[in-house]
């Protein structure tokens, strides 16, 4: 067995590729299959997800557009449909700033095909995006919108965008090493979008994984006490009856004797507003230790990097 401490990523460099690449980089996490990234395995990989269902990975990429509307009823109309995984502000009138993830603007589309404004900008999304809306293309094909003009932001805008804008448009993407119970606890921020390595794809007595299981080493033991000692043989004698359940069972049957204290993955994408709520609960002293031993270096690396959003 191996013992490694947890650990964390800001994954700001993806905020510079294209999005087909930061979703399939996010995606591969789950089969832990990175080294299959090659410079044509994107459009492939992310086909094959979608038709699959494994939704979720559509919404590790985010785009923020401005859509202009010459008629105040496409806005109003728009505005009764109450889309829920958008993020919508009203810069003025007749005009929408609109952040959302691959999956939020495929699903606006599936939802309500016959709106005007949703027709509009998925029109538009989709000349410039076609792998992500393909499989969705009308029989008439994406018609453009006459009174509906959008224009993407960059992000280096959106970064410019008043402190409370930006908090509520700029996402962003954090890869957690750390045990599956903090993981658990992570998961119930539910505004956020998370993908997770799999305990049902991934086998770990194959070389990939050293033919071993990883457990993250507990804060909670010094590392010569009687405790620690006792946790590390529970660990042996777990990764044992694993290796030995893996022999006639699969990988989601022998997982189940797999302990909390399990090594996982997992990227966290959340605004930076759903971050500040996330750092409140859990750099305070009521949250669990091993996730304050996380989150406070975290939240310290947020305040470097967006001082109006995360005030020292
Ligand atoms: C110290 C501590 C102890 C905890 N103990 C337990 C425990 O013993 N058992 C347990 O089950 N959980 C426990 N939790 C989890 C906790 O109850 C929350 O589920 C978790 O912290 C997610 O935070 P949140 O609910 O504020 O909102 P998030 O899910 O992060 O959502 C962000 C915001 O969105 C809004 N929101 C999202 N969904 C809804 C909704 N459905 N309805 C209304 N508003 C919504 C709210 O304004 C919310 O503040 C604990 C958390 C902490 C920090």
């Amino acid at each position: 067995m191996r013992v490694i401490s947890p650990s964390f990523e800001i994954l700001r460099e993806l905020d510079h590729g294209s999005m087909a690449r930061r979703i399939e980089f996010c995606g591969r996490v789950c089969y832990k299959s990175e080294e299959k990234i090659s410079d044509d395995s994107a459009g492939p990989f992310i086909t094959n997800i979608l038709k699959r269902g494994h939704n979720s990975v559509a919404e590790m990429a985010v785009l923020t557009i401005k859509v202009t509307a010459d008629t105040q009823s496409y806005i109003n109309h728009f505005y009764e449909l109450v889309p829920r995984y958008l993020v919508i502000d009203r810069l003025d009138k007749a005009t929408l700033l609109i952040t959302g993830s691959v999956r939020g603007f495929r699903e606006l589309f599936m939802d309500h095909p016959a709106v005007k404004m949703v027709k509009g900008i998925t029109a538009v999304l989709a000349g410039r995006y076609p792998l992500f809306f393909d499989d969705l293309r009308p029989r008439s094909g994406w018609l453009p919108q006459a009174g509906i003009a959008l224009e993407k932001v960059p992000l280096t805008e959106v970064e410019t965008l008043d402190a409370g804008l930006m908090a509520r448009h700029r996402f962003l993407a954090v890869k957690f090493i750390t045990n599956r119970a903090v993981t658990h606890e992570i998961v119930r921020h539910r505004p956020c979008s998370y993908l997770q390595e799999s305990q049902r794809y991934c086998r770990y007595d194959k070389d990939q994984f050293g033919s071993e299981v990883t457990f993250i080493k507990p804060m909670f033991f010094d590392e010569n006490s009687e405790e620690y000692k006792l946790w590390a043989r529970a660990m042996v004698e777990t990764e044992s009856l694993y290796f030995e359940l893996l022999k006639t069972a699969s990988p989601q049957a022998a997982r189940t004797v797999l302990p909390n204290s399990c090594k996982t993955e997992i990227i966290v994408f959340a605004s930076l507003l759903q971050w500040r709520h996330i750092f409140k609960l859990r750099t305070s002293t009521a949250a669990e230790p091993s996730m304050r031993e996380l989150m406070i270096p975290l939240s310290d690396k947020f305040k470097v990097i967006f001082p109006a959003v995360f005030p020292a």
